[in-house]
């Protein structure tokens, strides 16, 4: 039976361990209606635009400060 003539360095391991973790770039398409990155053949998550039309009506546009002041914990005064 053929078998292997040397024995892999632990490095060649690792690396070839290391593959399934790369992080590797989604394709994104930018949304023609509010220029944001968007899947492919997708629904834009921003703006709810395909093709043109208005698929998903969305409520609010999320603003990352606001987010962040919820986040925090609130006061353990009623406690
Ligand atoms: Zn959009």
């Amino acid at each position: 039976m053929a078998n292997p003539k040397r024995r892999h360095s632990v490095s060649r391991r690792d690396k070839r361990r290391a593959h399934w973790r790369k992080v590797q770039n989604p394709n994104l398409a930018v949304c023609p209606q509010c220029k944001e990155p968007k899947l492919p053949h997708r629904v834009c998550g921003n703006c709810g635009y395909y093709n043109g039309i208005e698929v998903i009506k969305i409520k609010a546009k999320k603003e990352k400060g606001k987010e962040k002041e919820k986040e925090t914990k609130p006061t353990k005064e009623g406690a």
